[in-house]
């Protein structure tokens, strides 16, 4: 064991983020990484965990509308309780289809609040001085936005992060680099007009997944033009995809614009094996991520916060999740790919990902010297 003991965020709350039966995104996918994890690391010597509580209603008024709170707080309870009408919940204009949870769902929208609740933890023991690093364990919910919850996420906590860091903390550099397969489209309309964040995500293109949104030429309006960067891969993009997009855009430009902070998210769902999304890395790829995390964080004075959620092949979650966790902290960790992956490295997969890389920079170069 070398290198700084890991940190996470976790409350046992936050096993009720748990859609129901029929949902892909259950809350026991937490309990199967924390059973990985006491198996593979020692307890307070490689890593400990900090319970959070829940954010109250004025910080949730940070990211979100007073109606949205108020629908979602009683939506989820009544749900909770079992007595959710399917038929009034579809027709809501607050949240969409794949929100509505199924039978036996957890305390969502709590749940939710203390996913937020890690967030701002995270921010005050970064800042604070006490961790250079630390990873919200549930967190990276970036589909949610001030009033609509959509794709399994409620309350847009890396949203909340970077809003609280600019009011609390005066940050004016803030990096959000998300690498989960989906685009990212709540995260992207909160800071789209907005040039104190940037906001970097590599994942499916979005032609052939949802959100239906993330692409090339979606890089920010007003203010915030050049501050949204989308990097939309092909399905079955492999480690080389994301090795090019890594080291020919966004090490460049994170140079360039010297965060303060970066925040970066996103689980395991780009794994060749995932059940939701069809790209292609292995989980010693998932720890490539952790440690070019960890390589541009030099930029940052080390300041990063890790958010990890997303993942639905429940044999990836353990291994993965600690894979992105250990490249981060540069802690040994023995790789094991638990499903036979035949790799077959396609050239035209390669291809499509340094044209969409040449069109970003067609794109971005008036607005990144380092892209010219
Ligand atoms: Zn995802």
């Amino acid at each position: 064991m070398s290198g700084e003991k890991i940190t996470l965020l976790y409350s046992d709350e936050v096993n009720e983020y748990d859609f129901g039966e029929g949902h892909p995104f259950r809350g026991h996918r937490f309990k199967i990484f924390f059973k990985f994890l006491d198996k593979t690391l020692h307890k307070n010597t490689d890593f400990e965990i900090i319970p959070c509580s829940p954010v109250e209603d004025k910080d949730l008024l940070l990211i979100c509308s007073e109606e949205y709170i108020k629908y979602v707080k009683n939506f989820y309870e009544l749900a909770y309780q079992g007595k959710i009408n399917y038929l009034t919940a579809l027709g809501s204009n607050f949240i969409s289809i794949d929100n509505i949870p199924g039978q036996n769902c957890g305390n969502i929208e709590k749940a939710a609040r203390v996913i937020v609740g890690q967030m701002k933890k995270a921010c005050d023991l970064i800042m604070e001085g006490t961790f250079k690093k630390i990873v919200s364990i549930g967190g990276g919910l970036h589909h949610a936005k001030p009033s609509f919850g959509e794709g399994f996420c409620v309350y847009n906590d890396i949203a909340f992060a970077a809003k609280y860091l600019i009011e609390k903390y005066s940050l004016r550099k803030i990096l959000i680099l998300d690498t989960d397969a989906h685009g990212g489209n709540g995260t992207m309309e909160y800071f789209y007009e907005d040039s104190r964040v940037l906001f970097i995500d590599i994942h499916q293109d979005p032609k052939t997944i949802y959100p239906g949104t993330g692409f090339t030429w979606q890089i920010g309006e007003g203010a915030g033009k050049g501050f949204t960067i989308n990097c939309p891969l092909p399905i079955g993009a492999c480690w080389d995809s994301y090795e090019y997009v890594f080291q020919n855009l966004i090490f460049p430009i994170t140079e360039e614009f010297m965060p303060e902070i970066i925040i970066r998210y996103g689980g395991t769902d780009p794994h060749w094996n995932d059940t939701l999304a069809h790209l292609g890395l292995t989980i010693a790829d998932f720890r490539k991520i952790g440690e070019f995390t960890q390589q541009i964080s030099h930029f940052s004075k080390g300041k990063v916060i890790d958010a990890i959620a997303s993942g639905y092949n429940e044999k990836i979650i353990g291994p993965g999740w600690l894979a992105l966790i250990s490249g981060l902290y540069a802690i040994p960790f023995h790789i094991e790919e638990p499903e036979n992956f035949q790799k077959n490295r396609d050239i035209d997969t390669f291809e499509a990902t340094k044209t969409m890389v040449r069109k970003l920079k067609e794109n971005l170069k008036n607005f990144w010297k380092s892209l010219k």
